[in-house]
């Protein structure tokens, strides 16, 4: 059973909005199949003879390998590669090889298509490594040649022939490689919440987006739509000369928020640390770049996705290094220590088969069985402090009592380094005043907050209307946690999505939140919504949301409030 509210019956779709900006241009809809009509309807006699069906099979192959060419021109690096790479595999003789000898055993030409990729999917996957990892690519390969054999549009995101708006169920991360920003205008999902890899992709490349818009995959394509990525509505009765006009309204105001150029504060001058979320060396010298006052989020687990081994004190302390080292002017870095687990796995410290890792050993509770982990990691993170001159704070993920805190907080203390924990399941909300006797700040992980509040998994797309940080219970633990911050006198940041959405980042200064840590390019936009609106403005928006029904009617009532 799907758990989503049905769509509203008349007026335009709605879903949860997460990339600001308006777009107006024709749907261009992703199938993630092919057509099981389209494939029916083939006529499987239609070639005289095996000559004849391969001759067909030439041509649909030549069609789908220059899309990937044409796509791979369009991209740079590693997404460049990799579509060239796929051009090649389609064009690969000895899978052509395969499907001849098929076609001239007596099958017809969908058969031998798929009995041909079958016999390379099954020698990939013996090599294991790489090559295991190109049957994605293959399988992708023969739904391709299908579409194209049937008559169907190619599954998967194709390539845009102009400006258009991209119309899925739900996006993955290879759906997107060479996604053009200049001509995908805005991005709809069916499915998805806030914390979706659409979500996180249209973020990064700051293009308009609203995920969870039930109903979008019934519109025609190529129906011109209106996406305000504000609002998280999609309409289709938009008069043209309406939609260019809130364009180009909504660009001149896009332009005024890119030229934001820090500190963080509200009209009236309250200040608000903006800091950025990073992930590596490279990631960090780009946010370094950027009008923020340092890092709010170090998640050092993704430098060691692919890493069997634990790596020696010293390479840690040279890859935290490469972090700290942008920000040696005066600037800080809080270095979150290894939240390995649930859908994060390293090798050398996750635990196998757990039967619900979300709630199982992951965070800090790894350190429990292996304290060595943590104090090895500890002592890499000071010495990169100690080596770049950066003020370095460290914090814990997946805390839940007050002693973890204590423990943690006592062993970041014993090698002079500033103590927090992240605040991410309830139960370190609720005793947040607690937890601030024992560490210097608080860090709220809105993903994990809202997933462990509402007892919904944040990668479940059919629970996006849960997942969503405005569900007022979510907003209330925050004004909690910010509360006890304000009371101890002590810093209480943001660093999950819910910074950086622009309007809520205004609801959570509003509640005593001191720092918004984002994406480096939610960075200028949440800055200067936070410049145009007064502190006071932000407290009304605060109790705005508090009280709403839900996530719906807390973006409204703030909208309506702040303009
Ligand atoms: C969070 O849970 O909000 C957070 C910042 O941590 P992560 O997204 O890495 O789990
Ligand atoms: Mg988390």
């Amino acid at each position: 059973m799907v758990t989503q509210p049905p769509p509203a019956a008349a007026g335009p779709l709605r879903g949860t909005p997460v990339v600001p900006g308006v777009a107006y241009a024709p749907a261009l809809l992703v199938h993630a199949e092919v057509s099981p009509e389209a494939v029916a309807a083939f006529d499987r006699d239609q070639y005289a003879d095996a000559d004849q069906a391969l001759a067909a099979y030439d041509a649909a192959v030549g069609a789908v390998a220059d899309g990937f060419a044409r796509k791979a021109a369009a991209a740079s690096g590693d997404a460049a590669q990799v579509l060239t790479a796929s051009a090649g595999l389609a064009r690969d003789k000895g899978l052509r090889g395969a499907v001849r000898k098929q076609l001239r055993g007596g099958d017809d030409l969908l058969a031998a298509v798929h009995a041909g990729v079958d016999q390379f999917v099954t020698v990939f996957t013996g090599m294991g490594g790489l090559m295991a990892e190109r049957v994605t690519d293959l399988l992708d390969i023969e739904r391709r040649i299908v579409a194209r054999l049937v008559g169907a549009p190619e599954p998967g995101v194709g390539t845009p022939e102009g400006p258009c708006v991209l119309v899925a169920e739900d996006l993955a991360p290879s759906d997107t490689a060479g996604l053009d920003p200049a001509l995908v205008r805005a991005l709809v999902t069916e499915r998805g919440g806030p914390t979706s890899h659409t979500a996180i992709i249209a973020r990064q490349l700051a293009i308009p987006c609203v995920v969870g818009a039930v109903g979008v995959m019934a519109l025609e394509a190529g129906t011109p739509l209106l996406v305000d990525g504000t609002a998280g509505t999609v309409r289709t009765d938009a008069e043209p000369a309406e939609a260019e006009a809130r364009v180009a309204a909504d660009a001149e105001q896009r332009a005024a928020l890119a030229s934001w150029s820090g500190p963080g504060r509200t009209r009236d001058g309250v200040p608000v640390k903006v800091l950025a979320n990073v992930a590596d060396g490279s990631s960090a010298a780009t946010a370094g770049e950027a009008p923020v006052q340092g890092v709010g989020l170090f998640r050092t687990e993704l430098s060691f996705l692919n890493r069997t081994e634990e790596p020696s004190v010293e390479e840690q302390a040279g890859i935290y290094g490469a972090v700290l080292a942008p920000f040696r002017d005066e600037r800080y870095v809080v270095v979150r220590t290894l939240d390995a687990g649930s859908d994060k796995p390293v090798a050398f410290a996750t635990l196998e088969g757990e039967e619900n890792p979300a709630l199982g050993v992951r965070g800090l509770r790894l350190s429990f069985g292996n304290p060595g982990l943590l104090d090895r990691q500890l002592d890499a993170i000071a010495r990169a402090a100690a080596e770049t001159g950066t003020e370095t704070w460290v914090m814990a993920p997946m805390v839940a009592t007050v002693a973890e805190a204590a423990d943690f907080a006592a062993k970041v203390h014993d090698r002079g380094l500033v103590a927090g924990v992240m605040v991410e399941v309830p139960s370190t909300a609720l005793l947040a005043h607690r937890m601030l006797e024992v560490v210097d700040f608080l860090s709220i992980g809105t993903n994990d907050l809202t997933q462990y509040t509402m007892a919904a998994d944040r990668m479940a797309t059919d629970l996006a209307h849960l997942t969503d940080p405005w569900q007022p219970a979510v907003l209330q633990l925050i004004a909690i946690t910010a509360e006890a911050g304000r009371n101890a006198h002590k810093p209480v940041g943001v660093c999950g999505e819910a910074a950086a959405d622009p309007l809520l980042a205004c609801v959570l200064v509003g509640m005593g939140v001191t720092s918004l840590s984002m994406a480096a390019a939610a960075v200028r936009p949440v800055g200067a919504r936070l410049a145009q609106v007064t502190f006071e403005a932000c407290e009304e928006a605060a109790e705005a949301a508090l009280s709403a029904a839900d996530p719906v009617a807390g973006r409204d009532a703030v909208r309506a409030l702040l303009g």
